[in-house]
């Protein structure tokens, strides 16, 4: 399957991503972990990207495009891949849908994991993060077997530079100019499905597999 997922920061979609991911045999692919991995070994990219990530503003489309790009050719891409955090901008998506072209494929959703706002600052102040595979954990809602360890790969866990409360503040304002966009964008592709992103964890993966199953076998 060919995925996208969409929502605010702090949506859930990196957590959901992974368990889509492993049910489905796709690759997971973080447009947010890629910048990360490369700020963390300090390349070209990494040192760009970090001064607009800071801030919690987007890195520019033309960076954001090509390393999108270069990570859909992969092999591990031939059956499908599961996209997390990017389209964000109506740019970016109509770059997605020239690449996908190109190669005859077409998305089969565009899944929207729907949180309100109030939620937000909660999730994401709250969010700690993998070092090392990326997995997301919250101290309350999803808190690490171990204290401070990765319950996958055991390796640190610490809270994200911009996981500041001034910083979310300003990622859900872009969210709103930007990205918010592209649920009509999807719409009109007739593309959008939706999920409720405030049920527990497990519960709205079991939602999204009765979604994923039903386009699933609509597409074969
Ligand atoms: P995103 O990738 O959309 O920015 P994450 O998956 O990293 O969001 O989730 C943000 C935070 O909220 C993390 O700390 C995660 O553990 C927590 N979280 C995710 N889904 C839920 C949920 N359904 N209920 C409570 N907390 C959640
Ligand atoms: P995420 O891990 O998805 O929360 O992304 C972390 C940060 O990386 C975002 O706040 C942006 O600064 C940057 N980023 C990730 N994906 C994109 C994208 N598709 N377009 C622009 N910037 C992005």
């Amino acid at each position: 399957m060919k995925i996208i997922l969409l929502g605010p920061p702090g949506a859930g979609k990196g957590t959901q991503a992974k368990s889509i991911s492993n049910n489905y045999s796709i690759p997971h692919i973080s447009t947010g972990d890629i910048f990360r991995k490369n700020i963390s070994e300090r390349t070209p990219l990494g040192i760009e990207a970090k001064k607009y990530i800071d801030r919690g503003h987007l890195v520019p489309d033309e960076l954001t495009i090509d390393i999108v790009k270069d990570r859909l050719i992969e092999k591990d891409c031939d059956n499908g891949f599961l996209l997390d955090g990017y389209p964000r901008t109506v740019n970016q998506a109509e770059a997605l849908e020239i690449m996908l072209k190109e190669r005859g494929e077409k998305l089969d959703t565009a899944l929207l994991i729907k949180v309100p706002k109030e939620f937000i600052i909660d999730r994401m102040t709250g969010r700690r993060v993998c070092t090392t595979c990326g997995a997301s954990y919250h101290i309350k809602y999803n808190p690490t077997k171990i204290a401070g360890k990765c319950d996958i790969c055991g390796n640190f866990v610490i809270q994200r530079d911009d996981d500041t409360e001034e910083t979310v503040v300003e990622r859900l304002d872009i969210y709103d100019a930007q990205t918010q966009p592209l649920i009509e964008y999807y719409t009109n592709k007739n593309l959008l499905s939706e999920v409720d992103g405030t049920q527990a964890i497990n519960d709205v993966f079991k939602n999204i597999c009765g979604i994923l199953g039903a386009i699933n076998s609509d597409n074969n």
